[in-house]
């Protein structure tokens, strides 16, 4: 089977790292949102926004994957599997996943402002650029909402070949993550399965529901796709 799965923060919830939509005050561990997720925010306060993601990536470094990130790992082993996260965090990694595509970037990597260079397993013992010599520009390599999030053409090619578009976790309302299960739908991808711990208005496009803790649910799609 050629499967294409879209993971977010959900997927990494009961690891114990927070999820994003589920605070609707705009604020996310301790900090508003605008002031450390917009473009920009780097520039305009970059002490913040880099203890802000060095605070997130230390928490992060605690977490273990759990039996849905494995199974996901699992799936990978026996389908041709492109598996796509909104997740920052490291944990399909960890779960033995290969090939991660992170649509928005990781906390792992680094980014240089000025010259655009990306730093694979950045320790972020310094923030000057050794490639461009600018000081203080290198930051974690995140998408910010106004900034293109990675891979997307490699993603469209895929979903339009795919026997299964499958959503694990996310709540759909960042796009264009939250417009890839339409262009699936657009198609004619037959299997479209929505993987989330409540049924939400946004499946609209899914033919297929799995409703529960990913946890619980994933073991039904490892054997759907077995089918
Ligand atoms: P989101 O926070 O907007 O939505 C989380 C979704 O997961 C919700 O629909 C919720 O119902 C569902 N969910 C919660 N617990 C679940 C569980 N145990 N099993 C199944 N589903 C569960 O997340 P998003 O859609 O990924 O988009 C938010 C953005 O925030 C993303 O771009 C992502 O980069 C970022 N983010 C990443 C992390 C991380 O790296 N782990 C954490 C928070 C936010």
């Amino acid at each position: 089977m050629k499967v294409f799965i879209l993971t977010g923060a959900g997927i990494s919830a009961e690891s114990g790292v927070k999820t994003f939509r589920d605070f609707d005050n705009g604020i996310w561990n301790g900090e508003n949102l605008e002031d450390v997720c917009e473009k920009g925010c780097f520039e305009a306060n970059p002490s913040l926004v880099y203890g802000f993601y060095e605070n997130l990536k230390n928490m992060v470094v605690g977490c273990e994957p759990n039996d849905a990130h494995k199974i996901v790992a699992d799936i990978q082993k026996k389908h041709e599997v492109m598996l796509v996260t909104q997740n920052i965090d490291n944990l399909h990694e960890k779960a033995g996943s290969t090939n991660v595509y992170h649509m928005h970037g990781s906390l792992f990597k680094g980014y240089c402002v000025s010259c655009g260079e990306t730093f694979e397993n950045y320790a972020f013992n310094s923030i000057n650029c050794s490639e461009c010599g600018e000081n203080g520009s290198v930051r974690h390599d995140i998408v910010f909402f106004g900034e293109h999030p990675y891979h997307l053409d490699e993603m469209m090619d895929f979903i339009g070949a795919c026997d299964f578009f499958v959503a694990i976790g996310t709540s759909g309302v960042v796009y264009p993550a939250a417009g890839l299960v339409e262009y699936a739908h657009a198609k004619g991808v037959k299997n479209r399965v929505f993987v989330n711990i409540s049924k939400e208005d946004r499946s609209f496009y899914f033919n297929h529901s799995l409703i529960g803790k990913a946890t619980d649910k994933l073991n039904d799609l490892y054997a759907m796709l077995e089918e």
